[in-house]
């Protein structure tokens, strides 16, 4: 079987726009709206010569409420599904105490776990994602899944990771 990797993190850090970014077209469901279940959460992705799965988890949020545990047992889930987890971090909010707490289920990971700064549309926020260093998770990759920057940098790291 393929690998698999979960993408984790807050509602509308950018995850499924992520996951299109990566699959090279729009399936999975944009949302502007937090925490709304998605039917589908699995997806063929290619990338140098690899196939694997890309599990977006925005599913598993099952509201609003009670958000710091919703993503730590999303990060639990996560682990224990994936072969590998990718944290998306929303660089223009920069690390919030959720993302901490995620952080800090995901430094228990036996699987490597990959970082994204995600929302660096243009340079402006690019010292900043050094900070995310401390979130113990190793190397945070800056990116702008809206937009395309670096993604491919993130998807090298990601198939080197799998
Ligand atoms: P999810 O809840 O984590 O899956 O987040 P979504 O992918 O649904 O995106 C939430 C919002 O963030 C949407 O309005 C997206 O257009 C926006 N967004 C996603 N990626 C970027 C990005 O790289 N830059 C900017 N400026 N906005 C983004
Ligand atoms: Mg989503």
């Amino acid at each position: 079987a393929q690998p698999v990797l979960a993408v984790v993190g807050r509602p509308n850090v950018g995850k499924s726009t992520l996951v299109n970014r990566i699959l090279g077209r729009r399936e999975a469901v944009v949302q502007d709206v937090p925490g709304v279940t998605r039917d589908r959460v699995a997806y063929d992705a290619y990338w140098g010569g690899r196939r694997f799965t890309l599990l977006d988890t925005g599913g598993w949020e099952p509201d609003a409420t009670g958000l710091q545990a919703a993503v730590a047992a999303q990060a639990e889930l996560a682990m224990a599904a994936a072969d590998a987890v990718l944290l998306v971090i929303d660089a223009s909010v920069g690390a919030t105490a959720t993302d901490e707490a995620v952080s800090k289920v995901l430094r228990r990971s036996k699987k490597p776990v990959l970082l994204a700064a995600n929302k660096v549309d243009d340079d402006r926020l690019l010292a900043d994602t050094a900070s995310l260093w401390s979130l113990g998770l190793g190397e945070p990759h800056p990116v702008s899944a809206l937009h395309g920057r670096s993604s491919g940098d993130l998807l090298d790291a990601i198939v080197k990771a799998l």
